[in-house]
């Protein structure tokens, strides 16, 4: 049984994966909702035959995988389009989410949703906690990690919810700006706060 959900969530290059990398160092579980599309849209999967009635199988590769950048080249200027892909992965990702954590044994747990504004997933967690950093120290870390420009680095900070949006929905804040021995010590604290808000 599982006592809390923590909803993780952050920008772009914030510092989520450092962060629950450093949870899980604490043995805490990790549920994370990137991993659980992807397992949905693996082949023989009903979403996936679902995104190639929806999309035509145009979106798939030769070998029958989810092309995902052709179909995220696709649903990205087609607001319509997005709002139908949602519709096929939300419900499925909340409930396989649910499904995990039902699983799960542990005072509290983090499930990773990256666009927990912009999906409004807040009905699955009792606390959110956001990863924080300035836009330009994020678009620092996402060119060095994925090689990619500052054009390319912009278009996906302009794609997701303000910082504003994101802050308002948090219980907790890392604000990850200082080294990685800083966050080893923020996520040392706020993994006794937690502890102590389950047992209780
Ligand atoms: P995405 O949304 O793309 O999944 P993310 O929020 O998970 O990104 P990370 O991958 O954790 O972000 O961090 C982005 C990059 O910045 C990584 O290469 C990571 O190692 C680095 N990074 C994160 N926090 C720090 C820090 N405090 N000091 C130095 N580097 C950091």
């Amino acid at each position: 049984m599982i006592v809390l959900v923590i909803g993780l969530t952050g920008g772009i290059g914030s510092g989520k994966t450092a962060v629950s990398d450093r949870f899980a160092r604490w043995g805490v579980p990790i549920i994370d909702t990137d991993l659980l599309a992807r397992e949905l849209v693996e082949p023989g999967q009903l979403a996936l035959m679902d995104i190639v009635a929806e999309f035509g199988p145009n979106c798939l590769n030769g070998d029958g995988r989810l092309h995902r950048a052709r179909l995220r080249e696709q649903v990205f200027a087609d607001p319509a389009g997005r709002h139908r892909l949602e519709a096929i992965l939300h419900p499925r990702i909340r409930l396989l989410a649910r499904e995990r954590i039902a699983g799960l044994t542990a005072p509290y747990c983090l499930l990773v949703i990256p666009l927990l504004v912009e999906t409004g997933m807040t009905d699955l967690v009792d606390r959110v906690l956001v990863v924080d950093a300035p836009e330009a120290e994020r678009m620092r870390r996402v060119m060095a990690r994925d090689g990619i420009d500052e054009t390319q680095a912009r278009r996906i900070l302009a794609a997701q919810a303000d910082r504003d949006q994101r802050l308002a929905l948090a219980d907790e804040i890392v604000e990850n700006t200082g080294d990685l021995a800083a966050l080893d010590q923020r996520v040392a604290a706020l993994h006794r706060h937690y502890s102590t808000l389950a047992a209780t």
